[in-house]
């Protein structure tokens, strides 16, 4: 597997869950920038904005993560390659690559860590977050999207068909864990342009992205990396159940046939050809 395999909806969606669980409902009492990179306005301004608010709601829009606030703000994040957000108690000893530290009112503390340092937030007024350019070219949540929102998106469309559910414009949330799996259980190549599947096809695909969608939510996502951790710091479970993710040169789980791998849209790509012909 890629070991930078990051976080996609499914992880996203459980991290949303845990900070509902374990964030939402709680007083931030105080903050503390450890380091201060691509925290914005700044990590300053992050500090200030949010000592002595309520957490009032977590919510998700593909892998982009929100934070609501009782007096009308939103911290908008993006864990990408690596970024944790994880709840301690007060008197965990602290790991390396912690950025940022929200002390709660329930005698735990918030914990932003990303090894990587690629993730990012950004505190806005919660009526101006959409505004935010991060969201200019978002397609439809890939929970929130119906099946005829996605297969009119594909009618007409040249692009093949990793490119274009990696994409984010058509489909928001999901990345190449996800792309190959769908792709691979609805028996459709990589390659093929998403306008050449007809209806059909096209449903099944949505059927099958909702279903793996699902399944990895109730696994808690996927842990590959050392990266991906929930709220609570368990790891996923959705590694257990992969089909075709990392697979290349192993045997199809259907057909046998060694499954192939290469680059497609810029990602390490698997598939099968026996399942998944280029028609
Ligand atoms: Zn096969």
């Amino acid at each position: 597997p890629e070991p930078n395999a990051m976080p996609e909806l499914p992880e996203v969606e459980t991290v949303v869950a845990g900070l509902r669980r374990e964030a939402v409902g709680r007083w931030i009492e105080s903050v503390e920038i450890l380091r201060d990179q691509h925290l914005h306005p700044s990590g300053a301004a992050l500090a200030e904005g949010l000592t002595g608010r309520l957490l009032t709601d977590a919510r998700r829009w593909g892998k982009i993560w929100m934070l609501d606030t009782d007096d009308g703000q939103t911290v908008v994040g993006h864990l990408r390659m690596s970024g944790q957000l994880r709840v301690h108690p007060l008197d965990e000893p602290r790991r390396d690559h912690v950025h940022l530290v929200a002390t709660l009112s329930d005698g735990h503390e918030l914990r932003w860590r990303d090894v990587r340092r690629f993730g990012w937030m950004h505190l806005v007024p919660t009526a101006e977050a959409l505004d935010l350019p991060v969201f200019a070219n978002l397609g439809p949540d890939a929970l929130a999207m119906t099946e005829d929102e996605f297969v009119a998106a594909l009618r007409g469309s040249r692009r093949g068909l990793k490119a274009l559910l990696l994409g984010q414009d058509v489909i928001a949330g999901l990345g190449n864990i996800y792309v190959d799996e769908a792709l691979f259980r609805s028996r459709l190549h990589p390659r093929l342009a998403g306008g050449r599947l007809g209806l059909a096809r096209a449903r099944r695909l949505y059927g099958e992205i909702r279903a793996v969608l699902d399944e990895a939510i109730a696994a808690r996502g996927t842990s590959i990396s050392q990266s991906y951790r929930g709220v609570d710091g368990r790891r996923g479970a959705y590694q257990k159940q992969l089909q075709i993710y990392g697979r290349g040169g192993q045997a199809c789980l259907v057909c046998g046939r060694e499954l192939l791998s290469a680059q497609v849209a810029g990602r390490t790509t698997v598939w099968c050809p026996g399942c998944q012909p280029r028609r």
